[in-house]
């Protein structure tokens, strides 16, 4: 049976040119890039190549000149690690001007739960209610800020529900008040076009894994004159802002990734998963009586289709898809395995039965018409002998 990945918002797939640039650095070209022999310095020159490669994604040189150094970027085992740091660091490096941080009520788990942390030692978290569709409003932004506020934090796009939310009008309203502005960009990197000075951020988080790039490594970008305090003690690496030696075979692959990734919005490729979206969704919503589209219809990630599916367990259903080969999910892949309903599900206001019946496709660039008709052939079957068995199906 050809097996169907519809999942790609957990990870993607490694391009084979990402995984051909990374050979050498394991066991020819293995230096420390800290080492001042010519081994260290092959490899340190082969993580700046990276960082120049990566800061060309998150900050593209403008006609006006402006655009990113390759010093705000600081290379981070990950998207989490990379949000982690901007809470942690901005909060305690800040300590001295204020205690209040605000997040908006979807973040992901890498950004909500180092919000409890923080919250343990004594900083006051606002979380920020969305609408029905997932957007954060610039004007509860505005009405949350108090003078004791140092931090917001606003994710570029859901991983859940796929809104975009509207970064660039909320800056404005957060730079007003010269507060720090972080955005948590891991789902939009190579899907949307992304210029952290056209959002006005000082902050930026994005991961390798979710752009055909390595796991365990990631980015966040830090704006010059952010004052953050250090992740890791112990080495000086990263401009002293980061101790440990550098995952150098990830690193040039996360580069090499950016550098793809970065063509793929520019020629109009990451927007060719529009169609194939549009149609899945309509689809389902045709097909499958009782069903609804959560997040916005138009904000939208290119790649992102997410259902609930009234009267039926989303397990059941990942499972029976999972029997047809057909990889899909259930709220964020971080949190399935746990029995809560999803915190973003619940927050756009659906209620936990609903939540549970909710399921996550999400495209890339090997997805083909052909799967989005085999899910369509598929799961309307699949829905339809589950609420035979379901006592929650209305007889
Ligand atoms: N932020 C968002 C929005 C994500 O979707 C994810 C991963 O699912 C992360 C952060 C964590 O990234 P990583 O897996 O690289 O730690």
């Amino acid at each position: 049976m050809k097996r169907i990945y519809l999942d790609y918002a957990a990870t993607t797939p490694t391009h084979p040119k990402v995984v051909e640039a990374m050979q050498p650095y394991f066991s020819d070209k293995f230096g420390n890039p800290s080492s001042i022999h010519s081994f260290g310095q092959e490899a340190k020159g082969a993580v700046e190549r990276a960082r120049e490669q990566v800061v060309r994604l998150l900050a593209p040189r403008h006609s006006s000149g402006q655009g990113g150094s390759v010093e705000e970027i600081v290379f981070t085992s990950g998207g989490t690690e990379a949000d982690n740091f901007a809470l942690e660091g901005v909060a305690f490096a800040n300590e001295g001007r204020g205690n209040h941080i605000i997040v908006s009520a979807v973040e992901h788990h890498a950004v909500t739960e180092c919000c409890g942390f923080l919250k343990k030692r004594g900083f006051k978290i606002t979380y920020l209610p969305v609408d029905r569709y997932g957007l954060a409003d610039p004007e509860d932004v505005k009405k949350a800020i108090t003078d004791k506020t140092i931090l917001v934090s606003i994710m570029h796009a859901n991983n859940e529900v796929g809104t975009i939310e509207p970064i660039a009008e909320i800056s404005k309203v957060v730079k007003e008040k010269g507060i720090y502005f972080h955005t948590d960009a891991v789902q939009t990197a190579g899907h949307i076009p992304l210029n952290v000075n056209e959002l006005g951020v000082d902050l930026l988080s994005i991961s390798a894994h979710k752009l055909y790039g390595p796991k365990g490594v990631g980015a966040l970008y830090v704006r010059k004159g952010t004052r953050i305090a250090r992740f890791l003690y112990g080495g000086g690496q990263e401009n002293n802002r980061r101790a440990s030696t550098e995952n150098v075979p990830g690193i040039v692959g996360f580069g090499v990734a950016a550098e793809l990734a970065l063509e793929d919005v520019n020629n109009g490729e990451s927007r060719k998963l529009i169609p194939l979206r549009d149609k899945l969704i309509k689809g389902i919503l045709e097909k499958i009586p009782d069903s609804q589209l959560n997040g916005h219809p138009t904000f939208r990630l290119p790649n992102n289709v997410n259902v609930t599916i009234k009267y039926v367990e989303g397990e059941s259903m990942l499972l029976n898809l999972d029997m047809e080969g057909i990889a899909a999910s259930t709220g964020s892949a971080c949190s399935s395995g746990s029995l809560e309903p999803s915190h973003v599900l619940m927050a756009i206001g659906l209620s936990p039965e609903l939540a549970h019946g909710s399921l996550r496709f999400t495209l890339g660039r090997l997805t083909t018409e052909e799967e989005i008709d085999k899910v369509l052939m598929v799961l309307p079957k699949i829905v339809e002998k589950l609420r035979a068995m379901s006592p929650l199906a209305r007889k």
